[in-house]
């Protein structure tokens, strides 16, 4: 070990509840540390031995080697200098105390998120394995995952953490004001490669949520009368397996109903459902390019542009039953969007 720093150098002591501070017994039973761990920025962490030895293998080995025969001793205390600096070890250390995991380190603040990458490299380094799922499970879990997926993800890609990956990349197909991908420090630390996975990602969920959106704009009349062959064909209600109002025959106004679809003169087996039900689903597919994920999905299915809504009401059928059936319609292309996202999220990062 280097003698560095020599016994009289002032190093200042880490904050509570690394202080080093005399506990007093009368308030909470707490044995005195009996280590101190050195952070490169020159911060002692006055810990115990018990507990470290406890959660880690390496400070187990390390200290069962180096027993009476440090270099350095601070308050009757080996001193052991590390190469992390003491904001990792603030991060770190609190998730390796039983009594402290709790506190100081929520994930809800995006300040929290700059040493991250650090602190669980550290926990790995150390083989603090319950640490390093403490780390992940709150990465995973924290409510700024909504709000700065793109940050998660690179996070996920830095430390390897595959459900990160791919819990961050879902996240990214929400909702956004500004479409470009902001400024992210750790950006700088993923691949290209990486970054284009996560482009790639976006698009293949747009383009089929679109495909999934818009395959209602005509359907072949095979599709109608097997629809629960066609998951991907959201034609009828999913529990009675009515069709929907637009599929319908019978009762519509005169310029409103299905047709079956000619080309050239010639009938094709398609059939065309009334045109504000193909302006309307157009609508949608064109919103699920840019925002393809069921609770958008979902929006825009049940939102009827003004032109649409008076097409429906001015078809007796339609205006008993195409809200209803729209809203039906809605929330299975809802799951159906969210399936098809979670089925690309599994095949581009297994
Ligand atoms: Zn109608």
């Amino acid at each position: 070990m280097s003698s560095d720093a020599p016994v009289d150098t002032p190093v200042p002591n880490a904050a509570e509840p690394f202080s080093g501070a005399p506990v007093d017994v009368d308030d909470r039973f707490e044995p005195p540390p009996d280590i101190i761990l050195r952070s490169s920025d020159s911060i002692d962490f006055h810990c115990h031995k018990n507990i470290l030895a406890h959660v880690s293998p390496f400070f187990s080995d390390m200290f069962g080697a180096v027993s009476g025969n440090q270099d350095i001793q601070k308050d009757g205390k080996a001193v052991i200098p590390l190469v992390e600096p003491s904001t990792v070890l603030y991060g770190l250390l609190p998730r390796v105390y039983p009594a402290h995991t709790s506190r100081d380190f929520t994930l809800t603040d995006p300040v929290d998120l700059n040493d991250i990458c650090a602190i669980h490299e550290a926990a790995n380094k150390f083989q603090m394995v319950r640490a390093q799922v403490l780390i992940e499970d709150m990465l995973l879990h924290s409510p700024l995952l909504d709000l700065h997926p793109h940050r998660f993800f690179a996070i996920g890609c830095i430390r390897n953490i595959t459900p990160l990956i791919r819990k961050a990349a879902l996240c990214t197909l929400r909702d956004t004001t500004d479409p470009v991908i902001p400024f992210i420090p750790e950006f700088e630390l993923i691949t290209g490669n990486r970054a284009l996975e996560l482009v790639n990602f976006f698009q293949r969920c747009a383009l089929r949520a679109q495909l999934i959106a818009g395959n209602t704009n005509s359907v072949h009349h095979e599709m109608l009368a097997l629809a629960e062959q066609y998951h991907t064909v959201i034609t009828s209600h999913e529990a009675s397996g009515q069709p929907f109002v637009w599929w319908r025959a019978d009762g519509h106004a005169a310029q409103c109903g299905p047709t079956d679809e000619k080309v050239g003169g010639i009938w094709t087996q398609e059939i065309l459902p009334p045109q504000w039900y193909r302006n309307h689903v157009r609508h949608v597919a064109n919103t699920l390019r840019f925002v393809p994920n069921g609770a958008t999905a979902h929006s825009a299915a049940i939102d009827v542009a003004p032109a649409e809504r008076a097409a429906i009401a001015a078809c007796p059928e339609c205006a008993q039953y195409a809200l209803r059936d729209l809203a039906n319609f809605a929330s299975q292309l809802k799951k159906v969007i969210e399936w098809s996202n979670e089925e690309i999220v599994d095949t581009t990062w297994e």
